[in-house]
């Protein structure tokens, strides 16, 4: 008996004409019982079709391709192969001599009439999919308009179906209440808040034990206000569901955690605190206070790094910064130079997107034309297959790089510059925030091997600093360079889009 491979796939979007999985099992069963068959293998997909990437579905073609079964038995071609890409791979095995039949299209890839009907619904689905991925965004972004929140409801509310606002939870939603109002008071943190809650009954959305994060994220959530924020643009909206808490109260509370937030630094945290690592197990060192004085000290006993005193680190780090001053006039023809670069910049990748934009909707043109020209019986099934197959790939190359505009970067790279000026007075006069402000933007490593400190500079102040003596007038000693503002200048570029990255990563946090 022939053994074959089944695959099923249900989307976790709601289309209203899905076939559960159920429906496709059996369909695909009676299918293999009418060939005289025998399925040695269920693969079995639940992800969103437009989305890319079917751990289940690669998996199987790569044991198709080692020969694993002499066919496959899907339940139909929309729901097998929502990608061009999957189809070309699924075209292909048909190809090798694996027996590739359908439930619902009952086509047969052996013919050129099988394959070019199969194709075309690939071709379609591709095309739906895409739409309805469109049209589900259109679908959330109404919701919020309306002033409906499309997602599930956050603790202390009820979902009440789609159309529907959610609704206070009777249990719960007073809870919440008092959470902010315990908040409000600033005797809690958000850890005793946390214990107070647990043992007032508050459990989370699965009814578990509440955590620090829930709390901090309840806190933090307008939903609870009446407002919905939409985290694509950020945009607000009212909605329709009844608030929890006043819209006062809850700004008290933002208040209350944002100073906590800047508090705790300052109270219970050493300034260079996850800053300072030992050179030589590079261990974070840990602060310590003794007689009025802050140390830091490598807490593994088998190192040979003991302690550094701060304002021995400081003095260290203060004249690194002072390596680094530029004057006024060098600092602003740097800032010039970045600005020509970064506007040069722009134009270029504005003309890439462009003509990127350009080839792609001519290779989708060409591919409808293509087909239209197989179809009619102009070109042959070879000619068909091979520009075809290099068409598709065009098109998912230029689809997927299709890349959002570049935020603006030179305010960035100015600040970054500015520091050529104001590193050294920030950090000798500035208080704790502004001192390690300094310090982040201007030293990437900081150090201590036994008990001398070393800090390295990020660029572009590294490659200043070891050019500055040329720039004082010491005599140049062999092997310092001199300095050039155009180099300084795209150093500084690319710190402001390590500095963007960075953010945006916390961001996503
Ligand atoms: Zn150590």
């Amino acid at each position: 008996m022939s053994s074959y491979f089944a695959y099923t796939r249900v989307s976790t979007e709601k289309q209203g004409e899905g076939v559960s999985l159920v429906e496709q099992r059996a369909a695909i069963q009676a299918l293999a019982a009418r060939m005289g068959v025998e399925i040695t293998r269920w693969f079995e997909e639940r992800q969103t079709a437009a989305k890319k990437g079917r751990p289940v579905f690669g998996e199987m073609m790569r044991l198709l391709r080692s020969g694993r079964a002499d066919g496959l038995l899907m339940h139909r071609i929309d729901r097998s192969a929502r990608n061009l890409r999957d189809w070309v791979a699924v075209g292909d095995l048909a190809d090798d001599g694996i027996d590739v039949r359908f439930v619902i299209d009952q086509v047969d890839l052996n013919t050129r009439g099988g394959r070019i009907t199969a194709d075309i619904q690939a071709v379609i689905a591709a095309d739906y999919v895409r739409n309805l991925r469109e049209e589900s965004l259109k679908g959330i972004y109404g919701r919020y308009k309306q002033g409906l929140l499309p997602l599930p409801a956050p603790i202390g509310y009820l979902d009440c179906g789609g159309g529907k606002p959610k609704e206070i939870d009777p249990l719960k939603g007073p809870l919440v209440e008092e959470a902010f109002e315990l908040y409000a008071t600033g005797e809690y943190s958000l850890e005793s808040l946390r214990q107070k809650m647990h043992e007032r009954g508050l459990r989370n959305t699965r009814d578990g034990p509440i955590t620090k994060n829930n709390i901090a994220h309840i806190l933090r959530n307008r939903f609870y206000a009446g407002t919905l924020v939409y985290k694509r643009t950020g945009e607000l909206f009212d909605g329709q569901h009844a608030a929890l808490v006043t819209k006062k109260l809850f700004e008290t509370v933002q208040g209350r955690l944002n100073r906590k937030a800047v508090k705790g630094i300052s109270k219970h945290n050493f300034l260079y605190r996850r800053l300072l690592r030992c050179a030589l197990c590079s261990r974070f060192m840990v602060g310590e206070r003794q007689k009025g004085r802050v140390y830091y000290r490598c807490h593994n006993r088998a190192c040979e790094t003991t302690t550094v005193r701060e304002d021995v680190l400081e003095s260290h780090i203060q004249q690194r910064l002072r390596s680094i001053k530029l004057d006024d006039e060098l600092v602003d023809e740097i800032v010039r130079e970045a600005e020509s670069l970064v506007q040069a910049e722009k134009r270029e990748s504005e003309t890439n997107r462009r003509t990127q934009a350009a080839s792609l909707a001519k290779a989708k043109s060409q591919l409808s034309s293509l087909t239209a020209a197989f179809v009619s019986r102009e070109i042959d099934q070879l000619s068909y297959d091979v520009t075809k197959a290099d068409l598709i790939e065009r098109i998912e190359a230029l689809d997927g790089t299709d890349g959002k505009p570049e935020a603006d970067l030179l305010d960035e790279v100015r600040s970054v510059l500015e520091l050529f000026r104001s590193a050294q007075l920030s950090y000798e006069s500035g208080d704790r925030e502004s001192k390690l402000d300094t310090v982040k933007s201007t030293c990437s490593n900081l150090t201590v091997a036994r008990r001398e400190p070393s800090v390295e500079l990020r660029n572009p102040f590294r490659r200043a600093a070891s050019s500055s003596c040329v720039l004082s007038g010491a005599p140049d000693r062999g092997g310092s360079r001199t300095l050039c503002p155009k180099q300084l200048a795209r150093l500084a570029i690319d710190e402001a889009i390590r500095r963007e990255e960075e953010r945006r990563q916390n961001d996503d946090l």
